[in-house]
């Protein structure tokens, strides 16, 4: 079943676009059964699962870490990411620089912008993240792009825009700021990753519709 819905995504996703695949919640063997159909990218969100996950499976899956990261629970994640994607406050951004600075270790990023109407949700705003990437403060991260998450909701018309106004602002930045490595725009999931693509998506990150629901 992974392996049918795998090949039915990828199928239809451009060659050029990275798939995630969104293991958080289903065990080890699942995860293996996308590994033996020839998926390497996997995405998790809670750092004690990633770590455990990351150490018990095959050396060269890439892991993006995709969720809220705490300060004090970067030992279990950077170790072991090939991408944070969800940097989304100063704090965590701060911390992780002083995690690469002690270490001589570059970290690869993602800015997350707040997109969604949800006032809970984490993330930075258009200023914060053209402060963030002018400061030249950040020698240990390496900003590979944009990540966001569209309002939760099934009115696509609203999806759209979401996904329309961080698009826009990757281009403008890219047109303003000479940043050779930012490069990545990290939108859409299960129900909306073919309209993140047409949105310029570079990186799709797929859950349900690859692993099946989640239980909790
Ligand atoms: C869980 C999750 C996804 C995948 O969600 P699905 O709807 O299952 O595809 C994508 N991005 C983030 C940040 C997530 O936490």
């Amino acid at each position: 079943m992974v392996e049918d819905n795998l090949r039915r995504i990828l199928n239809e996703l451009p060659p050029e676009v990275k798939l995630v695949a969104v293991s958080k919640f289903h065990p080890a063997e699942e995860i293996m059964a996308a590994y033996n159909a020839g998926q390497r990218r996997f995405g998790e969100n809670r750092p004690q699962e990633f770590a455990a996950k990351a150490a018990a499976l095959p050396g060269d899956i890439e892991w993006h870490f995709i969720g809220h990261l705490q300060t004090n629970k970067l030992k279990m994640v950077l170790p072991y990411a090939t991408i944070v994607e969800s940097i989304d406050s100063k704090r965590l951004l701060d911390a992780v620089e002083k995690w690469g600075s002690e270490r001589g270790k570059v970290i690869d990023a993602l800015l997350e912008l707040h997109l969604g109407a949800e006032e809970t949700k984490g993330g930075f705003t258009e200023s914060e993240i053209e402060e963030v990437l002018s400061s030249g403060s950040y020698p240990h991260v390496r900003f590979r792009g944009l990540m966001g998450m569209a309002t939760n909701t099934d009115d696509m018309d609203v999806v759209d825009s979401d996904f329309a106004r961080i698009e826009a602002f990757k281009k403008s930045l890219e047109e303003r700021l000479a940043l050779p490595d930012f490069t990545e725009l990290s939108i859409g999931m299960s129900h909306d990753w073919p309209l993140a693509v047409r949105h310029g998506a570079t990186i799709v990150r797929v859950g349900s519709a690859i692993f099946g629901p989640r239980s909790y």
